[in-house]
C-alpha cells in the first residue's frame, strides 16, 4: 500500500534531492491564480520536489571564463528537462497505485508571448481567458517558493530566494499533486537566514531592499522578504550591466540588441532562457558563500567555493581588445 515515505524515498531514488508534503488547506491564503486546488480540485496532497544546482554550475560564471553552465544545466535543464522526467516517473508511480498524479512543472504557458511579441517591450504579460466565471484564467502559476514553504523544505531568505537547510539557495522546485491523502510535513521551523545582507550589498542590479520589505501569508505563518525590484534584477541578471557583462562588447546594455546580435544567439532563445550572465551573484551564490562559510549547510564541500575576489570589468581602453576578440576564421577548425 501507497505511503508519504514510499514516496519520499521513491522520489530521491530516481533524482530529487529533497521531498516535503503539504497538503492543500495549506494553499488557503494563495490568490486564485497561483492556487494550485484550482489544477486539481481534488487534490488532498501537494507533493514538492526540490533539485539542486550543483555548486559547479556557477564555477565558470564565479570566475569570469564560462557562462553556459548556469543558464543552460541550471536554470532551463533543471525547469524544462530534468524536474519534468523525474515528475513523470512519480506520477506514474503514484498512479499505479490507483491515485491521480499532476505534475506541476516549472513551466507555465502564461508567460509565453505570441509568436512576434517582444517580452522585453511586453508589459504587463499577454492576459488569458478564464474558462468560466468560477474559474482563475489559465494557466495558474503556482509560486514554487510558497509551496516548498507549505510543504516544509525550508524558509524565504531575505532576497527571497527560498533556502534549504541542505542546498541554502541553491535548487529549484517542481510540484505534484494528487488525491492521495497523507500527514503533511510540518513547517520548517528553524532559522538559516540571519539577515546579513550580503544577496543585497552583492547584487549587480541593486534590485534588493535592505529595509523596504514584502509580506506572505502561508499556512497561518507571516513571512518577510525584501522588496525586489523585478525589473532591475531581471535587467542585471540577463546581462544589462556591462560591468557584469563580457558577451557586451560594445557596453551598450541591455537596452541595445546584443542578445541578438552576439555569438548567434537567437531572440527565441533569448526569450526563453535568456543567458543569466549576471549569475546570480547576491541572492545565490553570495548568499551561499556567507552560510557555507557560517557552517549552518548540512551538504558539506572539502572546499569552500570562493576563491578569488569576484570580478568587475574595467572596460576602460579594453575596445580594442573586444573588437580583436572575434571567432577564429581558420576554417580548419570546423
Ligand atoms: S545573503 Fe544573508 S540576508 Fe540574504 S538571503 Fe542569504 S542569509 Fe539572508
Amino acid at each position: 500500500m501507497l505511503d508519504k515515505e514510499k514516496i519520499r524515498k521513491y522520489a530521491k531514488q530516481i533524482g530529487a534531492d529533497l521531498c516535503g508534503f503539504a497538503s492543500m488547506d495549506r494553499f488557503a491564503s494563495a490568490p486564485k491564480e497561483q492556487d494550485p486546488r484550482y489544477i486539481f480540485p481534488d487534490a488532498k496532497t501537494c507533493i514538492v520536489l526540490a533539485f539542486r544546482i550543483p555548486r559547479g554550475y556557477f564555477r565558470g560564471i564565479e570566475e569570469g571564463t564560462y557562462f553556459a553552465n548556469y543558464t543552460a544545466m541550471g536554470y532551463a535543464g533543471i525547469n524544462e528537462v530534468y524536474g519534468p522526467i523525474v515528475l513523470r516517473e512519480l506520477c506514474c508511480y503514484i498512479e499505479d497505485e490507483g491515485w491521480e498524479a499532476v505534475p506541476v512543472p516549472n513551466i507555465s504557458f502564461r508567460n509565453n508571448a505570441p509568436a512576434g511579441v517582444d517580452l522585453r517591450k511586453t508589459s504587463p504579460k499577454p492576459k488569458t481567458l478564464s474558462v468560466a466565471d468560477d474559474r482563475p484564467a489559465p494557466d495558474i502559476l503556482i509560486d514554487m517558493r510558497a509551496a516548498a514553504f507549505a510543504a516544509g523544505l525550508g524558509e524565504f531568505g531575505w532576497s527571497k530566494v527560498f533556502l534549504t537547510p541542505e542546498f541554502g539557495p541553491m535548487q529549484r522546485f517542481v510540484a505534484l499533486l494528487t488525491d492521495f491523502e497523507c500527514e503533511p510535513d510540518p513547517i520548517f521551523e528553524g532559522k538559516i537566514c540571519d539577515r546579513c545582507m550580503s544577496c543585497a550589498r552583492m547584487c549587480t542590479g541593486h534590485a534588493i531592499s535592505t529595509t523596504e520589505s514584502d509580506h506572505l501569508c502561508i499556512a497561518g505563518h507571516d513571512i518577510e522578504y525584501a522588496k525586489v525590484d523585478l525589473n532591475a534584477c531581471g535587467n542585471a541578471y540577463r546581462g544589462g550591466i556591462p560591468e557584469y557583462n563580457p558577451f557586451d562588447v560594445n557596453a551598450e546594455g541591455l537596452g541595445s540588441n546584443w542578445a541578438t546580435s552576439q555569438a548567434g544567439f537567437g531572440l527565441e532563445l533569448y526569450m526563453r532562457h535568456n543567458h543569466a550572465l549576471e549569475g546570480a551573484r547576491g541572492c545565490m551564490r553570495e548568499c551561499f558563500i556567507h552560510l557555507e562559510k557560517k557552517g549552518v549547510l548540512t551538504h558539506k564541500f572539502q572546499n569552500q567555493f570562493r576563491k578569488r575576489k569576484p570580478w568587475v570589468i574595467d572596460r576602460s581602453g579594453r575596445e580594442d581588445e573586444a573588437t580583436a576578440a572575434k571567432p577564429s576564421d581558420d576554417k580548419t577548425l570546423y
